[in-house]
């Protein structure tokens, strides 16, 4: 069976994975069926509490080697690739939805959790459409056919629920996620930072570790959640290793999970004069005016392409990958991958691609006299210029330009590592620049 569960947490504690430990604490008589998953959804719903993630378990009697993926109560976790699945009976549904009223933030007016349990997925195109759009819960539930749910308050954790369920991965990462002793929440976290830093160098392919522009732990949450840190990587096997690195508090406990971080799923194709809000998409088109600076430190440039202009922003938080924006100049071509804000009407740049670069000269000095072998002056503006002694004329265009130096290349660029989405594929993970 599997099941499905979102909208737990608040801004003031709590955490939909932390729920889960408990379900496995629970359902301690059965064994995972794969691992347990995170999956994010749809970054630009605005009721999300902060990245908008649901997560998914699924139990059996499991087939096969077992798997080591994690510890709680000082007992191993394993996983198994196979095994025995049976319908949840009522008595297991009511078991799974006590853990949901004991540690769900039911104070919290936008926690709304929601619990499903099921045999079998619902349809794929659930978690396609929950990732890329803002859905409905009558629309998204009609479709999901699950054995058994529960809405609490507005019912809305059924949507991610369900849609956790659908997800069947085409792209896919891990996060190794270790958890604090509960006297620690709320406290400051103790992580050696060098330890980070040794461990984002060792261990290739984990990714999103260490901000070493704002040296800043990006494996750390600030908020009072339950969570000590998250690794991420492409290669389970791998965070096993990464974690012995770390030197930390002590954990109370930690689980890899299978998510979709980092793997552009909520990125559709989309096209400049048809962008929808609360969607994301990959949209080409050309610089078309200079970037502004904003107060509070946001960077806006315009892109057009024959029949529509929009605005893209690069938020205070991207801090250096505002240079990049601030470099492009009108004429320029490139790829934005980004988030649509409805009002102000913006692409919020998630990375972006510099596919042509336009020549920009600068004037260096006035035309040359022939005759008298002086510097021309200008003849006012529009008009040419002028020698003053003999009265030639040139045109503007005969002015001395050189080429200045554009500070960007062509290519890939992205924002550090802190101020990057949850679902925004790293650049370190792109196979091809295509
Ligand atoms: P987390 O903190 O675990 O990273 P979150 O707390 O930011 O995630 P939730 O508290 O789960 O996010 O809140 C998101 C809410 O939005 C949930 O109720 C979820 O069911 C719902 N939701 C998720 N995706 C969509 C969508 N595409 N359309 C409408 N509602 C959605």
């Amino acid at each position: 069976m599997y099941i499905g569960v979102d909208d737990t947490d608040s801004v003031k504690g709590m955490c939909t994975t932390y729920l889960a430990t408990e379900l496995i604490r629970e359902f301690s008589e059965l064994d995972l069926i794969g691992n347990p998953r995170l999956v994010r959804l749809n970054p630009n719903v605005p009721w999300k509490t902060r990245g908008n993630g649901a997560v998914c378990l699924r139990f059996g009697r499991g087939l096969g080697k077992p798997v080591p993926i994690g510890e709680i109560d000082k007992k191993p976790i394993y996983r198994y690739d196979r095994g025995i699945v049976k319908r949840p009976t009522e008595q297991q549904f009511e078991r799974a939805c006590d853990v949901v009223e004991r540690l769900a933030m039911f104070d919290d007016e936008n926690t709304n959790p929601g619990i499903v349990m099921s045999l079998h997925k619902p349809p794929e195109k659930l978690y396609w459409q929950a990732v890329r759009n803002v859905v409905t819960l009558d629309e998204h539930l009609s479709d999901a056919g699950v054995d058994l749910k529960r809405g609490y308050k507005n019912k809305r954790g059924l949507i991610g629920s369900v849609s956790a369920i659908s997800w069947r991965p085409k792209d896919r990462t891990y996060e190794l996620i270790a958890y604090r002793a509960k006297d620690r929440w709320g406290k400051s976290r103790e992580i050696d930072a060098k330890s980070v830093i040794a461990m984002d160098r060792k261990v290739k392919t984990t990714f999103n570790n260490y901000d070493h522009e704002e040296k800043h732990m990006a494996i750390a949450p600030n908020s009072p959640c339950p969570i000590l840190y998250g690794i991420r990587g492409d290669v389970e096997e791998d965070l096993h290793k990464a974690a012995k690195i770390l030197k930390s508090e002590r954990k109370d406990r930690w689980l890899i999970y299978l998510t979709n971080h980092g793997t552009d799923d909520h990125i559709i194709r989309g096209r400049l004069s048809d962008l929808v809000p609360y969607t994301s998409v990959k949209v080409g088109g050309t610089v078309a005016s200079m970037p502004r600076a904003l107060k509070g430190g946001h960077l806006i440039f315009e892109l057009k392409n024959n029949r529509a202009r929009v605005d893209c922003t690069i938020y205070e938080p991207a801090k250096g990958f505002r240079e990049v924006g601030g470099a492009l100049r009108p004429g320029d071509r490139i790829t934005v991958f980004g988030g649509i804000r409805e009002k102000p009407f913006t692409i919020n740049v998630e990375k972006l691609r510099i596919e042509y670069l336009v020549e920009v000269m600068t004037k260096t000095a006035n035309p040359m006299c022939k005759k008298c072998e002086k510097r021309m002056k200008s003849a006012g503006t529009g008009q040419g210029y002028r020698c003053v002694k003999c009265k030639t004329k040139a045109p503007g265009s005969k002015a001395e330009f050189t080429r200045v130096s554009r500070g960007v290349k062509l290519g890939w660029y992205e924002p550090p590592v802190g101020s990057r989405r949850h679902l925004s594929k790293p650049l370190k993970r792109m196979r091809s620049f295509s």
